[in-house]
């Protein structure tokens, strides 16, 4: 009889949305170079605490951390294990950091999004849907591996140590995005 016993799923989920939101923090925080003489980067504050942005991901997961939501782009089921928080307006583009801009999606969609604003992703998607399945699947490559070199900018895990991946092994084909 094996003794590994998973993490309790809810306190995985208090571990997880703890860390997104510390990245989220982190990544708009202000920026100085090594000799702490010149901000390369001002500082933005994320107003979100800790209780409401779990408050928002139970919501997107049906009432209770352990349920079931959907990416909020491609309509992929996502777990709390799996969401990624997307800025529907990119920040780079002036984008709020408020809840109100933050969409539940997946990583894919994360990734492949960019710095396109959702309406435009939505577009995006629906345009590409029409193709032909050979170029369906030529152009959803291409917007992968442009997403490949985007790796840093991600939530999660992955920012803090991305592994270096060859583009190929970054996203099956077969997957939707
Ligand atoms: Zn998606």
């Amino acid at each position: 009889m094996s003794r590994w016993k998973p993490m309790p799923l809810v306190e995985a989920f208090q571990r997880r949305t703890s860390d997104i939101l510390s990245s989220m923090r982190s990544r708009f925080r202000g920026k100085w170079n090594k000799k702490k003489t010149r901000l390369l980067q001002v500082g933005r504050e994320v107003p979100i605490d800790l209780e409401e942005f779990r408050a928002w991901v139970v919501a997107r997961l049906g009432g209770t951390p352990d349920g079931c939501g959907q990416c909020e782009y491609c309509g992929r089921p996502l777990d709390a294990m799996d969401f990624r928080v997307d800025h529907r307006l990119p920040v780079s583009r002036g984008g709020d950091l408020g809840l109100a801009n933050c969409v539940f999606s997946c990583d894919e969609c994360n990734r492949v999004k960019g710095q396109l604003s959702g309406d435009e992703f939505r577009w995006l998607l629906e345009v590409v849907s029409r193709m032909s399945t050979v170029a369906q699947k030529d152009v959803k490559e291409r917007l992968k591996m442009g997403a490949g070199f985007r790796r840093l900018r991600f939530f999660g895990k992955q920012a803090k140590n991305p592994p270096p991946l060859a583009a190929s092994q970054q996203l099956p084909l077969e997957e939707p995005f």
